[in-house]
């Protein structure tokens, strides 16, 4: 029984720690099983919810 767990995101196998969501709301929503709540980093888990940075507009300060 050593089944390795992966990063849902980039599939890196997990060896000693890895970073899981604890909201209830996410986990209902995207995940099925205990293993694909599972990340190498928070970078994975920032992808696998499509965190994207947007630049602020600052049309109201031009000149
Ligand atoms: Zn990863």
């Amino acid at each position: 029984m050593d089944e390795q767990l992966h990063c849902s995101e980039c599939g890196t196998v997990i060896k000693d720690t890895y970073y899981q969501c604890l909201d209830n709301f996410i986990q209902a929503k995207f995940f099925d099983t205990d293993e694909e709540n599972c990340f190498c980093s928070e970078e994975c888990f920032c992808k696998y919810m499509s965190l994207t940075q947007i630049e602020v507009e600052e049309n109201d300060n031009e000149a």
